[in-house]
């Protein structure tokens, strides 16, 4: 039977970014013949524009009946300033609420022709290879109450809330002790305990949690502490495993550290392993439409979603060992463009993934 494949190119240079993808996803699917058909749909802007909501019903029943959705990005300042409840971005949380999509893997892998790239010393980052395990269905951005409320005397105030459960926390944990066993067996969980009850509470169940896999060394590490270290001493890190928001943050961290979020893809999973995926960045309004966005991230989530969803490695591996030739080659996206490489576009770089795939 074929697997369905929902492609959400959604706003911003989603679209540029995606016809790259979908063109390697293609020639995957004929070389390894996967058998899977492709749908297309809108999220975010572009489903706001089409059906006058960040995420249609119509849209969700597509994504709940499809086995994977590879998702472009979302946002740009066009609905900045429409009803908050309509954004673009809630379309996102949406989706992954709906779809019970709590755990998100953030790989920041430095590619060794990237060396350059970073922004730290070579030294510092040659050979770097995290996960960071983030929860994606809880936490500050989906708490309640919230509210923006002006004040007896005038004044604007607003307030979020940080709720975590104990099974939200424990099914989280266990993703990244089970990462962590089938890669370097370390796993930092990092949270703010020192302050915040739901990181008291989290720190409690990964301990408990951590019972169950003594073969994997636990470490617990504040936030602000964690934030330090990545940039000072990255490759002690082998998983990190923490909070929906800390997450947020310390992957965009981690992605600077590898050269450019532009390289770094994710997967958002749920319980079953059905999965969608997507670039660490964003829709990028600031370059969107000069097709010089860098499309490696989403031809690197069709790599993830081959392997996490379809268990097709092989098929992974050559679409990575795709983009490495392609590095190999000397071409670069503007983001990641050094002195003696080729400046190529989005479309340019797209193609050359192709080439060499097909070459393998
Ligand atoms: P962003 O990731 O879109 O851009 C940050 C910077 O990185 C920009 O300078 C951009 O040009 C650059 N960049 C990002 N992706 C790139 C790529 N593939 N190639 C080359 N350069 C790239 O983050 P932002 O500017 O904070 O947000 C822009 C919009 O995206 C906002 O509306 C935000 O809400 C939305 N957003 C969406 C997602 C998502 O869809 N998952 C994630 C983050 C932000």
């Amino acid at each position: 039977m074929s697997k369905q494949i929902l492609i959400l190119p959604g706003d911003g240079i989603g679209p540029e970014i995606m016809a790259e993808a979908v063109k390697v996803l293609q020639l995957a699917n004929d070389k390894f013949d996967l058998g899977f058909e492709l749908s297309f749909d809108q999220l975010g802007g572009a489903a706001y524009e089409q059906y006058g909501v960040p995420l249609a019903d119509e849209t969700l029943a597509r994504a709940r009946a499809a086995d994977a959705i590879l998702l472009g990005a979302v946002g740009g300042p066009q609905w900045d300033a429409i009803d908050p409840a309509l954004r673009p971005e809630r379309g996102l949380l949406k989706i992954r609420s709906q779809l019970g999509l709590f755990a998100n893997l953030r790989p920041a892998i430095l590619y060794p022709q990237l060396a350059d790239a970073s922004s730290l010393k070579p030294e510092v980052v040659a050979g770097l290879n995290i996960l960071i395990v983030r929860e994606l269905t809880g936490g500050i951005y989906f708490g309640s109450p919230r509210e923006s409320r002006v004040l007896e005397n005038g004044e604007r105030m607003a307030f979020d809330t940080l709720p975590y459960s104990e099974s939200e926390i424990r099914r989280i944990a266990r993703v990244g002790f089970d990462m962590a066993r089938v890669r370097g067996s370390k796993l930092c969980s990092v949270d703010k305990a020192n302050v915040l009850a739901s990181s008291q509470l989290w720190r409690a169940v990964v301990e408990e949690v951590a019972r169950d896999y003594p073969d994997v060394e636990l470490s617990h590490m504040y936030v602000d502490n964690a934030a330090m270290q990545l940039v000072r001493a990255p490759k002690q890190f082998d998983v990190m495993v923490t909070d929906n928001m800390f997450g947020d943050i310390l992957s965009d961290e981690a992605s600077m550290l590898t050269g450019s979020i532009g390289m770094l893809p994710s997967a958002s999973l749920d319980a079953n392993n059905k999965g969608m995926y997507e670039p660490c960045h964003g829709s990028a309004p600031d370059i969107a439409g000069q097709g010089i966005a860098n499309p490696l991230a989403t031809i690197l989530s069709v790599s993830m979603m081959l392997r996490y969803s379809f268990s097709q490695g092989q098929a992974a591996d050559a679409i990575e060992q795709a983009v490495s030739k392609v590095l190999d080659q000397g071409l670069r996206t503007g983001d990641i463009h050094s002195a003696g490489t080729t400046r190529v576009g989005t479309a340019a770089m797209g193609d050359a993934v192709v080439e060499a795939l097909r070459s393998l």
